[in-house]
């Protein structure tokens, strides 16, 4: 392995959805170089196990309504860390550059002339579709695929609807759990059926994985129904069909030993 720099630095890392076993080979390298992890609370315990023992570890949060350090905080706290010398790996859940606000981050170093490297992970949409059984595209039902974020700002969604229900193609909504009854009466107001599949995936790629199906129609009381919570991930149009022959992970039980 080639040692680390001298000076400090900052490593902006994409965790993956939540199996370990998707971190790339860059991330386990620096996991296990770094003085510092900074990492946030979708980052999962199994990817935490691959941070080498004597690094300091920094939780900084950030659920929805408890944000346990505010942006600005954590920004400052980078730049304070490279600014002692230190090799940081900045960990994000997924990838740090699709709804992680690591641009903003690393704009922050920028203005300080602090070093930075971006390493990709695989970001929701991906991992998550994946272990779902759900291919975004595909010849029959989707030609491409719309990434957007249903983090609704006090309560009222300003979504581009007209472009969410375009035919043959697959909207991926993150952060969109709380927002999912409204979202799915804009669909149907702005013209898509109310039969449109939609699935609803919480803690992909991790054994307690659960997915929901159902429509437009009545996917969020199906949601409400079995409980689900956050991080779930979104996934409406016609590949959701797929679901049914292509779910390959089989999560582990969790009500049972062993
Ligand atoms: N940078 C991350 C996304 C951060 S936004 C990425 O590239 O994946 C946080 C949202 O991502 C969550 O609200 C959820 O919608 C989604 N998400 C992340 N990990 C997930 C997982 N394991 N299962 C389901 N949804 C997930």
């Amino acid at each position: 392995m080639q040692p680390l720099p001298a000076a400090g630095r900052v490593y902006l890392v994409g965790a993956g959805p939540g199996d370990p076993e998707l971190l790339t080979l860059r991330a386990v390298r620096l996991l296990q170089q770094a003085h510092v992890i900074v990492y946030d609370h979708l980052v999962s315990s199994a990817v935490l196990d691959f941070v080498a023992p004597a690094a300091e570890r920094i939780y900084a949060g950030k659920r929805r309504n408890e944000h346990t350090m505010r942006q600005e905080q954590i920004n400052a706290l980078l730049v304070k860390l490279a600014m002692e010398g230190k090799q940081v790996v900045r960990l994000k859940g997924g990838d740090p550059f699709i709804f992680g606000r690591g641009g903003e981050e690393l704009q922050a170093l920028a203005a300080h002339g602090i070093a930075f490297e971006v390493i990709p992970g695989v970001t929701a949409a991906a991992g998550v579709s994946s272990y779902a059984g759900i291919p975004l595209t595909h010849r029959d039902y989707a030609q491409s695929c719309l990434f957007v974020t249903g983090h609704l700002k006090d309560g009222t969604a300003d979504l581009d609807w007209p472009s969410l229900v375009r035919p043959r193609q697959t909207v991926v909504i993150y952060m969109g759990l709380s927002g999912l009854p409204e979202i799915c009466h804009q669909m149907m107001h702005h013209g898509a059926p109310s039969t449109l599949p939609v699935a609803v995936v919480q803690d992909g790629s991790i054994a307690t994985q659960k997915v929901v199906t159902g429509t437009l129609a009545d996917i969020p009381g199906r949601v409400t129904e079995r409980g689900l919570a956050s991080p779930s991930l979104t996934i409406i149009g016609e590949v959701v069909k797929l679901h049914d022959s292509l779910a390959w992970f089989k999560p582990a039980p969790q009500d049972k030993a062993g």
